[in-house]
């Protein structure tokens, strides 16, 4: 059996606890691999090192740093195959998902690689007689990432090449489901030039997570999970002092207003709903049918779904892969299973789902509830699977109060011809990421990613510009030279310009 263990200054690390967790092949349903779950003295070890690397890493030059990225950069893409390989084995989802998580995650890398124009600080001249002022950004020292299952990849990339590139040096704790790619992408790292201890993985759970919240020597915390979990770090962090992010789940409506080519539209919701089996934050889960065209609305998506080819991820032919674990599967056919009780009609059940040669993998298939009513379980919670609800509406008002009474607000799409009414909904829709006839809009890396509400906790969003500031924190000098004759003379009084 194959064991991930730590990544720690700039080497694999055992670690101390002898505990290890299972990491599952979700499409055999087989456990081929365990990874080490840190003690506290392994995040200590971890963190002790990314604080010596931080002394020197911290005043590398620019160039330096974008060199190794560049470098960086040329290996991740050189090595796309293999890290989606390890994507698909350990969470599942088809081979050419996985490469789009991938590519999704070099395009942080690509802007990290021109961090010194997002580092370019200001300096205003003569603000008083002689005097000029500066405003500089500078790293934060230590700073620790927490990511979750469902992009093993993305999401990590979504964090440190920003974070290292502003001269931090970071501490990474990746699922524990699908600890592989992470531990890859940091030897890749150390491969492309990184100096030991720039970027380390520690793996675990709770224990791991816990410390790093606690420990004084991390300044700022990265996370992207649950939304319970995503409260639990933000509130930890603060009482420990740390700037934290903490990004969240999701419930993501679609409304599809009369005037929208159904078609498109019907293409459009099954990619986002059941892509990746739902194992999206940005997933499409509710689609909104505005006025009359609900019928023939969900009868197109109900033929396109009952044609998706599901199974083994490394199987070019399949479209959608299996659930990461068993147990969550199981909790996915469960919110099926109730809905009709609830008042949903059950479209397409997907439940009970088995592939040949694969019947102890976690499949299930595409699932598709119409008329869900608002207090439906299958409408509240975030189901995380190929489920999507269909909820009618009379109007776009009905539709647009029902999105914005939704306690997320990460991403939200409309599909409409209109462009007045897209407009409107732009500016009245309570989400931070807005799609206009696109259904997933996950922002492109120099634009920063994150919803609103109980999607994020915290104020800067991930990557772009607000990753930048999250790095980093400012500073700003105020110089004069005098000239050798000048004098100031006593005066206690407030300095004024002049
Ligand atoms: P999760 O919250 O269970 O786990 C995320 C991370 O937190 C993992 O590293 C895990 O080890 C750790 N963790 C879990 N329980 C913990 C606890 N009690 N104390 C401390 N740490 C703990 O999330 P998941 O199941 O891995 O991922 C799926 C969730 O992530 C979904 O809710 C999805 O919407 C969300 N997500 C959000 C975004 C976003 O950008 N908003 C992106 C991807 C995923």
């Amino acid at each position: 059996m194959k064991t991930v263990n730590h990544w720690i200054g700039g080497k694999s690390v055992e670690g101390t606890s002898g505990n290890h967790g299972p990491v599952y092949n979700p499409a055999t349903g087989a456990q081929d691999t365990r990874v080490a779950l840190a003690s506290v003295e392994d995040v200590d070890a971890a963190v002790a090192d990314a604080k010596a690397a931080y002394r020197s890493w911290g005043t590398v030059s620019l160039s330096k740093r974008t060199a190794i990225l560049y470098k960086y950069r040329e290996l991740l893409d050189a090595h796309r195959d293999e890290i989606a390989e390890l994507i698909t084995a350990e969470h599942g989802k088809v081979h050419s998902d996985a490469l789009g998580e991938v590519a999704r995650g070099l395009e942080i890398v690509e802007l990290a690689c021109g961090i010194a124009e997002k580092l370019k600080g200001e300096l205003s001249t003569q603000v008083s007689t002689g005097v000029d002022v500066s405003s500089i950004r500078q790293p934060l020292g230590v700073v620790a990432g927490i990511t979750p299952f469902n992009f093993p990849a993305m999401v990590p990339m979504w964090m440190f090449p920003v974070a290292i590139a502003c001269g931090n040096t970071f501490v990474l704790k990746p699922s524990e489901k699908d600890p592989s790619a992470s531990y890859r992408l940091a030897e890749l790292a150390a491969e492309a030039g990184l100096p030991e201890g720039v970027l380390n993985v520690v793996n675990g759970d709770k224990v791991a997570v816990d410390r790093l919240l606690e420990h004084p020597d991390v300044a700022a915390v990265s996370f992207v999970g649950s939304t319970p979990i995503a409260k639990y770090i933000q509130a930890k962090a603060v009482e420990h002092g740390k700037r934290v992010q903490a990004l969240g789940g999701a419930k993501n409506h679609m409304l599809v207003l009369p005037d929208a080519d159904l078609d498109f539209a019907a293409d459009n919701a099954i990619n986002a709903a059941y892509g990746s089996a739902g194992e999206r934050c940005m997933a499409v889960s509710v689609v909104v049918a505005v006025g009359d065209i609900g019928d023939e609305l969900v009868k197109k998506i109900a033929d396109r779904a009952a044609k998706l080819r599901i199974g083994p991820g490394n199987d070019p032919s399949s479209e959608m892969g299996p659930l990461i674990t068993k147990e969550h599967r199981d909790k996915v056919a469960g919110y099926v299973h109730g809905a009709a009780a609830q008042g949903a009609e059950v479209v397409v059940d997907g439940t009970g789902y088995t592939v040949d040669g694969h019947e102890d993998g976690f499949f299930i298939g595409v699932s598709l509830l119409d008329k869900v009513p608002a207090t439906a379980d299958a409408y509240r919670d975030e189901i995380f699977g190929p489920v999507l609800c269909v909820v009618r509406a009379e109007t776009y008002d009905e539709a647009i109060e029902l999105i914005n009474s939704s306690k997320w607000g990460n991403g939200t799409a409309i599909f409409t011809r209109d462009g007045g009414a897209a407009r409107r909904f732009q500016l009245e829709v309570e989400a931070g990421m807005v799609g206009i006839n696109v259904p997933i809009p996950v922002p492109v890396g120099y634009h920063s990613f994150g919803g609103w509400k109980d999607s994020l906790f915290g104020d800067q969003h991930i990557y772009g510009n607000d990753g930048v500031h999250f790095y980093t924190r400012g500073k700003v000098v105020t110089t004069r030279w005098p000239e050798p004759s000048e004098e100031v003379g006593i005066n206690l009084g407030f300095p004024k310009n002049h």
